[in-house]
């Protein structure tokens, strides 16, 4: 086999996702053999899979900012201190859960071994449950990491 860009060299390699054959320096270009395409191919779904979760995060924050300021927030306080303090308190601990809930529970998905798939009708129920609590416990650390590394990896895949 020989290389798919320079037809003269010998494969040394294929790529990962096309199988398409490598030459050295073709089969180097990355961390791992993949060609050109197969990689803009990834970044671009790696790209779309972080800005999916931001929105989740986004949207979730915004219920949970909703659902705080509901039971325990007094927006509609006539004092003006009460009003500024009820809105900052339900953005730290509704907008904050609600991300977090986004974090916790992709990191979870990640790290759950697919065996619990497998689980009966009751199962799935009381594991959504557990998940959901673990999830927002995981994400109160897991949150502001994941935006971190999310930008880090935005920011990486941009200089591309
Ligand atoms: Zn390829
Ligand atoms: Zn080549």
């Amino acid at each position: 086999m020989n290389c798919f860009n320079h037809i003269k060299e010998n494969a040394v390699a294929s790529c990962q996702d096309c199988q398409k054959g490598l030459c050295t320096t073709c089969a180097s270009l990355f961390s791992f053999p993949i060609c050109r395409d197969c990689n803009k191919r990834r970044q671009q779904s790696e790209k779309k899979a972080i800005y999916k979760e931001l929105f989740l995060m986004f949207v979730f924050g915004c219920v949970g900012y909703y659902l705080f300021s509901q039971f325990f927030g007094h927006h509609d306080s006539a004092n003006l201190k009460t009003r500024t303090f009820s809105v900052v308190l339900s953005v730290l601990f509704g907008f904050y859960a609600g991300g977090a809930l986004v974090a916790g529970w992709k990191t979870l998905t990640y790290i759950t071994p697919s065996v619990f798939l497998f689980l009966p009708l009751v199962g799935w129920g009381i594991y959504f449950i557990v998940k959901f609590l673990l999830s927002i416990a995981v994400g109160v650390v897991m949150f502001p990491v994941r935006l971190l590394l999310h930008t880090r990896k935005l920011l990486s895949l941009k200089r591309l």
